[in-house]
């Protein structure tokens, strides 16, 4: 992350974009702490542009910043770090979105966020819900995050879309919390989606189909196309005040094909943040 005097010469409502290379919260492999450099190689690669599909350039919009990475610290100070430096970009009246990392990452950017922005909403894209109450002893694993949020009472709405491996006991945890689950089968309820509160985005890169995104740890198939995930951010009646985009595992990437597709759905959810 570059200096404090940098951040604060950031007009307000600049989106800065901030790596979180971590990934001990990971459940069955690790390689997420490499997808923000690999992102940025996609979003700068001179294959494509920076043009967003509503024909917005993105190379000469002063209207988002890269303010670069967290440093690597120890897995038990992560969170810590985490939740005071959203703070303190919050605090500067900057919006955030977040290149993790696994999905551990947003309970304490959440935490940030909520004290911020009381009674916001999260749309959730991911295969998993993330509602365990803990994985292998674990409370704060990447399968864990949206318990976490939704116990503390962090938001007032939580909508997760993409959903095909909720088991039993995530069931019950999204009833007792009342969670809105649009599971695969039902995704066409997404088209009418709106949101009446300042909203997070939090897209997990296996919500997309192994065919479209590989270079994720956890194959789900039945998934959803790149193409259906764009729709759906373009056409949210929704004021997105923060996002991340986590779990991209470049180890398992081919040819940058995911990277890529992470650093579209970037492009498409700074324009949706700029109203363009
Ligand atoms: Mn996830
Ligand atoms: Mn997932």
């Amino acid at each position: 992350m570059n200096n404090a005097a940098a951040i604060k010469k950031l007009k307000p409502g600049t989106i800065a974009l901030l790596g979180m290379p971590f990934d001990a919260q990971s459940s069955f492999m690790r390689g997420p702490a490499r997808a923000p450099g690999a992102i940025r190689k996609a979003l700068s690669s001179t294959s494509s542009n920076l043009c967003t599909e509503s024909g917005i350039d993105l190379g000469t919009s002063g209207a988002w910043r890269d303010i670069g990475d967290l440093p690597a610290t120890p897995p038990k100070k992560t969170a810590g770090i985490i939740e005071k430096s959203i703070a303190t970009l919050l605090d500067e009246d900057l919006r955030v979105i977040s290149l993790g990392g696994d999905h551990s990452i947003t309970f304490p950017i959440v935490k940030a966020y909520a004290k911020r922005y009381p009674l916001m909403h999260i749309l959730h894209f991911d295969a998993h819900p993330d509602l365990y109450d803990e994985l292998d002893g674990n409370r704060f694993s990447h399968a864990c995050p949206f318990a976490r949020i939704m116990e503390q009472g962090l938001v007032q709405r939580l909508v997760l879309a993409g959903i095909r491996t909720m088991t039993p006991g995530q069931r019950r945890n999204a009833d007792s919390f009342g969670v809105e689950v649009i599971d695969m089968r039902n995704r066409h309820l997404l088209q009418k989606i709106r949101f009446n509160r300042p909203l997070y985005l939090s897209f997990d890169m296996d919500a997309l189909d192994p065919a479209f995104a590989p270079g994720v740890s956890h194959h789900e198939p039945g998934g959803f196309t790149t193409r259906e995930v764009l729709t759906v951010i373009q056409n949210l009646r929704a004021d997105i005040v923060g996002a991340d985009i986590v779990e991209l595992n470049p180890r398992r990437d081919r040819d940058g094909i995911t990277a890529m597709a992470a650093a579209k759905i970037l492009k498409e959810i700074i324009a949706k943040m700029l109203g363009i």
